[in-house]
């Protein structure tokens, strides 16, 4: 009972004894349903008091509760909610008196006896007496308890915000700071300007792959696991962020080039630490860059931007390592981000071109088909392989418009070269991996082929061996509705990824093209030819066709034609020509 109430229980016990009666008692309505009311405090024989509880059946109280003073001294009125048992209670005559709160009813007061009451002119005037001072004591027990529902709404409140603002500063999978405060500390020691530090911008290298075949579930939880490894590897005044994604930021106070580098070197071996997910032990690396503090750095923003182009620098150098930032990166990131505006604009400028590299059959040199290869005039730089633009088309999601281009111009030559009525060749045509993610590829590809009167079948899209390995369950799905199109597939740059040819079984390859490093060497490497045959007679048997890339001398070729391989492509055979130099 709280001690509120003892005050009550001293009342009713005050009330009994004065008026020489068996029971007293108090009853509230609810504050906050006045549907229900409650004896608070009772004196007497508990067992034969009324019910502590008054359910009004959807009646409200005020309504059930005749105001003012009663008297009953028959036990037959039903005046009261539990007056109907006062008569087999034993019980002769009942006093009661309503209690209110600046008019509304709050509950009532009432004795009762099993004699008739006596003297009725002082049971009225002590009931309303002690009604007077219940009123107020119950008066005194809502404004409390208002207050303190009051003062809680207020503390949750100021909680809330406090919670809100620490979320908007920290990241909630990881707890650390966002962009914005680590933004913050890095502005508040350039301030200083005193303090050697070093930025170090870390993105996952495989993360993608990992949240997209394990899901969603386990990509959080191994970005927690990355954010708590950050945190246990740092010194005192160090810190780490995470900035969003998969790309975390970490300030090294008081760091030379030795020093920086080994706390990378530390971060790197903690996050290459396998990560239990869903079962599945899962690898990730990083890819770090560096930025020092240095005195032309006017803001945080400008160091982060320099890390972060080590950070790419480090990915374009094989991933999982890091690079330190310096002042040549940032030219060729200008020259990069000017490559990128120029691309925007050259498919409308007509500045792309497509030129066909001749595939050959090794034992007559007749030509079975070509590949379409990209070029892009640039009126500045010349014309730009397909190295330099399409990383960054893929990066920019460029591609996608490029791709359809290629695809669309493709089949329009083809057309041409049907009517001049020169040979049926089949085309091969580059997928970029970041086209298959595309969730309208069917569609895009079917519209196109649809566009022109062409046999999907003399179209072959080439896929690279490493786009296959990064996602095998979702590409073999999408390469079958490809296939369904009736447009033949390729893997291509077979050799240097890490597929198997099991995985690839499943898959609806027509060809396969050995990569051209697995050429290179084949007249002097006696491994690489045996490879070479190995891929080769595995192939045939999953009935595809084989092209060697890459080949450059006749030895290579001679050296081919003993591996059983069939078909042949490289600068030796032919270089990629214009399209009028083609049948
Ligand atoms: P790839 O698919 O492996 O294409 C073959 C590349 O090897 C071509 O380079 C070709 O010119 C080159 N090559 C051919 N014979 C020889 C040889 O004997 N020796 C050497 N060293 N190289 C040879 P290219 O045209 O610079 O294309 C490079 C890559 O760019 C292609 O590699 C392909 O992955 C990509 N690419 C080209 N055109 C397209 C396109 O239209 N779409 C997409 N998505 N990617 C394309
Ligand atoms: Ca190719
Ligand atoms: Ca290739």
């Amino acid at each position: 009972m709280a001690p509120r109430e003892h005050y009550f229980d001293a009342l009713v016990r005050e009330l009994a004894q004065h008026l020489d009666v068996a029971f007293a008692f108090v009853a509230e309505v609810a504050d906050d349903n006045p549907m229900r009311a409650r004896t608070i405090a009772r004196f007497g024989d508990g067992t034969r008091l009324p019910n502590a509880e008054y359910l009004l059946d959807g009646t409200p109280c005020h309504d059930v509760v005749r105001e003012g003073y009663t008297l009953v001294r028959d036990g037959a009125s039903t005046c009261f909610p539990h007056d109907t048992a006062l008569g087999t209670m034993g019980i002769a005559s009942y006093a009661g008196i309503t209690l209110t709160d600046e008019g509304r009813l709050i509950g009532w007061l009432a004795v009762m006896d099993r004699k008739p009451i006596a003297n009725e002119e002082l049971v009225r005037a002590t009931l309303e007496f002690f009604a007077r001072r219940t009123e107020a004591e119950l008066h005194r027990k809502h404004l409390q308890s208002a207050l303190r529902r009051e003062s809680l709404q207020r503390r949750s409140a100021e909680e809330r915000a406090a919670r809100a603002a620490r979320e908007a500063l920290h990241d909630e999978l990881t707890q650390l700071p966002k962009r914005m405060l680590f933004l913050e500390r890095l502005d508040r020691a350039l301030l200083r300007g005193d303090i050697s530090f070093a930025v170090l911008f870390l993105d996952l290298d495989r993360f993608k792959v990992i949240n997209d075949s394990l899901g969603h579930v386990a990509g959080d939880a191994l970005l927690r696991e990355i954010g708590r490894r950050l945190r246990t590897v740092l010194r005192a005044n160090d810190f780490a962020a995470r900035l969003g994604g998969d790309e975390f930021t970490v300030f090294l106070e008081g760091v030379d080039e030795a020093a920086a580098v080994t706390i990378a070197t530390r971060i790197e071996r903690a996050i290459e630490r396998p990560v239990l997910l869903e079962g599945n032990e899962v690898v990730v690396t990083a890819s770090v860059g560096i930025a020092f503090n240095a005195p032309h750095y006017r803001s945080a923003e400008e160091i982060l931007r320099d890390a972060d182009t080590a950070m790419y620098r480090a990915k374009e150098s094989g991933k999982a390592r890091f690079e330190i930032f310096d002042s040549g990166m940032h030219d060729r990131a200008v020259d990069r981000l000017q490559i990128e505006m120029d691309l925007r604009r050259s498919i409308d400028r007509g500045q792309l071109h497509l030129v066909y590299q001749p595939v050959v059959r090794i034992n007559d040199g007749v030509t079975t088909n070509v590949e379409a290869l990209l070029r892009w005039a640039h009126p500045l730089r010349g014309c730009v392989m397909p190295s330099t633009f399409i990383p960054i088309a893929e990066e920019t999601g460029l591609i996608v418009p490029i791709g359809d281009w290629v695809l669309d111009r493709v089949c329009s030559q083809m057309e041409e070269w049907q009517a001049r009525g020169t040979g049926e060749l089949t085309v091969n045509v580059n997928l970029s991996p970041v086209q298959l993610r595309q969730y309208d590829i069917i569609e895009r590809i079917d519209t196109i082929l649809r566009r022109h009167a062409v046999a999907p079948r003399r179209i072959r899209l080439e896929v690279t061996e490493s786009a296959i390995v990064a996602s095998p369950e979702a590409t073999a799905y999408i390469l079958r509705q490809i296939s369904g199109l009736g447009v033949q597939l390729c893997i291509d740059d077979f050799g240097i990824g890490y597929s198997s040819l099991a995985q690839l079984l499943r898959m609806p390859f027509t060809s396969l093209k050995i990569d051209r490093s697995l050429v290179v060497d084949i007249a002097q490497c006696p491994e690489q030819r045996e490879m070479v045959r190995a891929i080769t007679s595995l192939a045939h048997t999953l009935n595809m066709q084989v092209v060697a890339e890459g080949v450059e001398t006749a030895e290579q070729l001679e050296v081919l034609k003993t591996t059983g391989i069939e078909y042949a492509q490289g600068f030796f055979l032919s270089v990629p020509r214009a399209p009028q130099d083609i049948v």
